[in-house]
């Protein structure tokens, strides 16, 4: 039922371009790459008179997810290292950041569609 499609594009141009691929992008010869993973799970619902389909996406944004976890991994090595009033700003400064990618980390998309036979 669930469908999982890896896409990668260019981080630049945007051109797709294959998920293995490594090295300059043909399209424009820049290097890097956005890869997206997409999970699919479809609800379909068939009545005599009327249909609904529900898709649901969740999109996870690498660089966002790596983010976040890379601060949740590093905050109490910092907390370590500053001990004190500093620590206290450093702490309060990355839970902020976490906060702000936490949501871009993962994006669930609800797809509704409504129709009549
Ligand atoms: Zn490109």
């Amino acid at each position: 039922m669930g469908e999982v499609t890896q896409a990668a594009t260019c981080a630049h141009c945007g051109k797709s371009i294959a998920l293995k691929h490594s090295g300059p992008c043909p399209a424009c010869g820049k290097e890097g790459k956005n890869i997206y993973v997409e999970i699919k799970e479809s609800i379909e619902v068939h009545s005599s008179l009327q249909w609904e389909t529900k898709k649901e996406y969740y999109k996870k944004h690498k660089g966002a997810a790596v983010t976040v976890i890379a601060i949740s991994v590093l905050s109490p090595f910092i907390g370590l290292f500053l001990a004190g009033p500093a620590g206290v700003i450093v702490g309060l400064g990355l839970s902020g950041i976490a906060y702000y990618f936490g949501p871009k980390a993962v994006t669930k998309i609800i797809e509704i569609t409504k129709g009549h036979a």
